[in-house]
């Protein structure tokens, strides 16, 4: 039995795999999950790598599913974009993500960051513009603490619409980096393509930086690659005190990942910066 869509009685047979059930489970709730408040956005610390101070945060998505608990975002977001859910969800991340940048403002924690990841349907369309005019016009943050990350993946389902969204965006001043870089098929031809600010290291040549020279070679190449064209780097899933090392030897500026801190709720990343605000 597969899901006739959204609220269609679901008949859950003895025999239906275990994988297909939690699907069930998430699909049936998605919509509701909106309407009942169950998102909450984590917050993973992003730190500069000079002298490790937190220089902002990404918002990753969490869902507090009733029966199943904590859900990440890999096993709903896919649902999500199929469902077309991801336009309303992705509109409740920007507001939330505008919320907390105006609480810290508000606080005297005004010169941090925030990065916000955008699926690929939010990039059809009109995109998140007119939700994001609305947004920003009533919090009187600064835009450029705003950043929205975009996949290669994402960007290149309609290339030429991508480059139009991320040239408004950057009108508007938010910053635009592109999320995994180096892991789709043109990477190269994106940035040529697109107007950017940042690119992200994707974790998967940070693993294995130490054992493999060939990635060692990649992101000291995409390190510089992005330097001579003008662009900030930040590396995504650093775990070890020697990755951090071989990272901020090579000129990498930012970086985030468990060596650092582990996405946590936006409570918990405000605490880390107490002592910070109180200078
Ligand atoms: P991503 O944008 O590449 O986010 C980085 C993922 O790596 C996050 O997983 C984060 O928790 C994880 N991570 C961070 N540091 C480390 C590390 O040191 N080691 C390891 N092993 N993992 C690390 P998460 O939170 O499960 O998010 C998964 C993906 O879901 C994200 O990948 C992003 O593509 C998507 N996602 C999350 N939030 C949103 C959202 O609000 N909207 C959209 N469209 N997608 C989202
Ligand atoms: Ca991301
Ligand atoms: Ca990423
Ligand atoms: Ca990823």
């Amino acid at each position: 039995a597969k899901s006739q869509g959204r609220g269609n009685f679901q008949f859950f047979s003895a025999s239906m795999n275990a994988a297909t059930h939690e699907r069930l489970l998430l699909e049936n709730r998605l919509w509701l999950a909106l309407e009942q408040g169950e998102f909450e956005l984590y917050l993973q610390p992003q730190v500069a790598l000079d002298d490790l101070r937190i220089i902002g945060a990404e918002a990753l998505l969490r869902w507090h599913h009733p029966e199943l608990g904590l859900v990440g975002p890999d096993r709903f977001i896919p649902i999500a974009e199929e469902s077309g859910l991801i336009l309303p969800l992705g509109d409740w991340v920007l507001q939330q993500a505008v919320e907390l940048l105006a609480g810290w403002r508000a606080r005297g924690l005004g010169r941090l960051r925030l990065a916000v990841n955008l699926s690929a349907r939010q990039c059809h369309g009109a995109g998140p513009l007119a939700q994001l005019d609305r947004l920003l016009a009533g919090a009187g943050i600064d835009p450029a603490l705003l950043e929205l990350e975009i996949t290669e993946s994402a960007a290149m389902q309609d290339p030429e619409r991508s480059r139009l969204l991320l040239r408004e965006l950057r009108a508007r001043g938010i910053k635009v980096a592109i999320d995994d870089f180096g892991t789709g098929y043109s990477s190269l031809s994106y940035l040529k393509l697109f107007e950017l600010d940042r690119i992200k290291i994707d974790r998967s040549f940070v693993k294995d930086i130490e054992s493999d020279p060939n990635d060692a070679v990649i992101v000291e190449a995409t390190i510089a690659l992005a330097h001579s064209l003008g662009l900030a780097v930040v590396a995504e899933g650093v775990e070890t005190a020697a990755q951090r090392d071989f990272l901020r030897a090579k000129g990498c500026e930012e970086a985030q990942g468990y060596l650092f801190a582990r996405p946590m709720p936006a409570l918990a990343f405000e605490a880390l910066l107490q002592p910070l605000a109180k200078r």
